[in-house]
């Protein structure tokens, strides 16, 4: 086994070379290429099965990378991005000419963000470039948080893959695009609304709002996503009646009714973490559906979370 020095090298030089690397950060890995290297940029859609009108997130490893990026970086997204940064939280700011549209799926604008994993961070500075990087998964699939998910999903290709260990947030960044005078919040994420408005009122900014856009209005947020290899059904109630399971079985068109359910942590931040893992684990069972309802005793800011199930859920009863 190469050291961690060697592992860190190598995925500098394939991203210098223009090729693809999966990289590792405390939301999930992505599967990473130069932002200035086109081709490898297209490479990151063929491989993922992405849509073209999905945009990607540069990840950027100093603040300075900002002004090469963007045309405006308002007092506001400067002070987010001093609180939040390096964190889960990804900015859509007014795109420089120097970011391919390609990137931003013909958009205005790009969301980046710094990353904190240390071993991420550290090869985005030494790199000394951004990197577009979206979840190193197939389109519509469950993200990555360990590297061995990623071998599996992608067992035909060989990029380079560096090992940071399970990621330790386990879902997406929060996605956020500053106004003048709100904050909208386009995907919920680990940084919630109740961290954001501590932050206007640690700035005085209160008189600043928080909006939560129906996810329909921010590119590349389709109705389902996230979606395990074995349909997960999303139920009110904890035990499934007969009439629920007709329901599945017509709905899911299965001809068994093998199932098991989803037991999440009830602590918000724990669950997020497993929440992937366990999805991957359950689709290995022999069953014909993952169930899932929501715990009774949940603590903390499930939004994010249940924003992902709800995209994840096949069926909804
Ligand atoms: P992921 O595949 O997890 O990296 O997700 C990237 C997501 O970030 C996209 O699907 C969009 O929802 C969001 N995003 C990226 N760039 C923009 C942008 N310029 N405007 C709005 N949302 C964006
Ligand atoms: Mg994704």
């Amino acid at each position: 086994m190469n050291s961690i020095w060697h592992q860190l090298d190598q995925a500098r030089t394939d991203l210098s070379d223009g090729k693809l690397c999966a990289i590792p950060t405390e939301t999930v890995y992505g599967l990473a290429a130069r932002f200035d290297h086109p081709e490898a940029i297209l490479k990151i859609f063929e491989v993922k099965e992405r849509p073209f009108f999905d945009p990607l997130i540069l990840h950027i490893g100093r603040l300075q990378q900002i002004e090469e990026l963007t045309e405006e970086f308002s007092e506001l997204a400067e002070g987010l991005a001093k609180e939040f940064w390096p964190g889960p939280m990804t900015m859509v700011l007014k795109k420089s000419l120097k970011v391919d549209e390609r990137i931003t799926a013909g958009l205005e604008t790009v969301g980046i963000r710094m990353p904190s994993h240390p071993l991420c961070l550290r090869l985005l500075r030494n790199l000394r470039s951004a990197v577009a990087a979206p979840s190193a998964n197939r389109f519509g699939k469950t993200s990555p948080t360990r590297a061995s998910h990623i071998r599996e999903e992608f067992p035909d290709q060989n990029f380079f893959i560096l090992d940071g260990g399970d990621s330790s947030l386990g879902i997406e960044s929060t996605v956020l695009r500053p106004d003048k005078q709100k904050i909208q919040i386009l995907r919920p994420g680990p940084i919630g609304e109740t961290q954001l408005r501590a932050f206007l009122v640690k700035f005085e900014l209160s008189h600043i709002e928080i909006t939560t856009e129906s996810s329909q209005h921010s590119p590349g947020h389709m109705k389902h996503h996230y979606q395990p290899a074995i349909p997960l059904v999303w139920s009110q109630r904890p035990v499934l009646s007969s009439s629920d399971l007709e329901s599945i079985q017509r709905n899911l068109r299965v001809s068994n009714l093998r199932h098991k359910s989803l037991d999440l942590p009830r602590d918000a931040k724990l669950a997020a973490r497993v929440l992937y893992s366990q999805l991957r684990e359950l689709s290995q069972a022999p069953i014909d559906f993952i169930f899932f309802c929501p715990p009774l005793d949940a603590e903390g800011d499930w939004t994010a979370v249940y924003d992902r199930l709800s995209k994840a859920s096949s069926l909804q009863i």
